[in-house]
């Protein structure tokens, strides 16, 4: 630290990204990003637009959000786009989260949220998940906090039914509830549709998972108008233009595209039936996914030994220290090749382990 970082910051610990590393090519199965690349279409459009580079973006990034609103039903003044979702989880807890209205989301969740409470200054609260990673609604009811639920979450996969999500907007009518669907197009249901009926809702998605664009850095929010109408005031305060044109134009052509990248959500979630039913049969606990990614553990090997020997022999997953989960690895699903040479590896290592 340099002696004229601020006091006010001296303190913050930064999120840590899931390792991108150089040195080898790995199977790359820990940071969920898709296996498959964009549509042509979407490299066309990025490609073309690049020739306009000399131009600033659209800052309200008009073609995109129209095209938004004809996908997810909505209006385009109650959608925002952002710089990955990741900017759309900043600007609402600035605008929805202080003292008077403390943050509150599970023990077990995106680990960026207490980085971005802690850059704002908001106090919050962790609210365990129960012994089965479930989280149970009734320790939401009522709680006069601002809620981040992740639906699904991560790292765990399993997701709550609309009907729980309801039951906390209904309880908790002077706070914001975010619901972040990163992963809802793996298989649960997503909030947007609640957006009319629930003037506290908000929900955060990405093009990062499903839609093969981690590399763009595409998100978004979904809310009232007047809710998003908060969220640019901030943003026009910050940086107008987050989004690049050559990403406004690869949103627009993957939104068109559709039907490809569900297809791929498809895949996925096929693949990712085989590979749960692989490690069970390797006598892994595996948690019901909804997700790009499976949660599992074995009782023969930790988690930190099982990620250094995969990344050994050129496998990537993602262990996390917290000592709830330190015995789980997180699995991204990849194609299906790249999963048979996860199970080969975890067989090989287990089979190294008994002798
Ligand atoms: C990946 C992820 C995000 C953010 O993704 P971006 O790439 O910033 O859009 C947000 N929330 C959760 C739970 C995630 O896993």
């Amino acid at each position: 630290m340099s002696r004229y970082f601020t006091q006010r910051f001296a303190s913050l610990v930064p999120y840590v990204p899931g390792e991108q590393p150089r040195d080898m090519q790995y199977v790359k199965l820990n940071t969920n990003e898709s296996p498959f690349p964009p549509s042509a279409s979407v490299m066309q459009a990025a490609e073309a637009e690049s020739r306009k580079l000399q131009l600033y973006s659209d800052p309200e990034c008009t073609d995109l959000r129209a095209k938004m609103a004809e996908v997810f039903g909505v209006q385009p003044q109650q959608v925002l786009m952002t710089n990955g979702s990741d900017e759309l989880l900043n600007l609402a807890f600035m605008a929805f989260a202080d003292e008077a209205h403390p943050l509150a989301f599970a023990d077990i969740t995106y680990g960026f949220y207490p980085v971005i409470a802690d850059l704002n200054h908001i106090p919050y609260t962790e609210i365990p998940l129960r012994e089965d990673f479930r989280l149970d609604p009734a320790d939401y009811l009522g709680i006069d906090r601002t809620i981040v639920i992740t639906n699904p979450n991560a790292p765990t996969g399993l997701s709550l039914p609309l009907s729980d999500i309801e039951r906390i907007l209904r309880s908790n009518p002077d706070n914001i509830v975010l619901v972040d669907e990163a992963y809802v197009d793996f298989g649960a249901e997503s909030a947007v549709r609640l957006v009319d009926r629930y003037e506290n809702l908000l929900v955060a998605g990405t093009f990062s998972k499903s839609r093969s664009l981690a590399g763009a850095r595409l998100g978004f929010g979904i809310g009232n108008a007047q809710l998003i109408a908060d969220l640019n005031t901030i943003k026009y305060a910050m940086n107008p233009y987050t989004i690049n044109r050559m990403t406004a134009a690869a949103g627009v052509a993957a939104l068109t595209d559709n039907d490809y990248y569900m297809a791929n959500c498809r895949t996925i979630m096929a693949t990712r039936a085989w590979t749960t039913a692989q490690l069970k049969a390797l006598g892994f606990t595996v948690l019901p996914s909804q997700a790009n990614f499976v949660f599992a553990r074995s009782d023969r090997i930790g988690g930190a030994a099982l990620y250094r020997s995969l990344k050994a022999r050129g496998v990537l997953v993602r262990h996390f220290d917290k000592s709830r989960i330190c015995d789980y690895s997180r699995i991204t699903i990849g194609t299906m090749a790249q999963m048979q040479i996860l199970i080969a590896a975890i067989r090989d290592i287990l089979e190294e382990a008994a002798v």
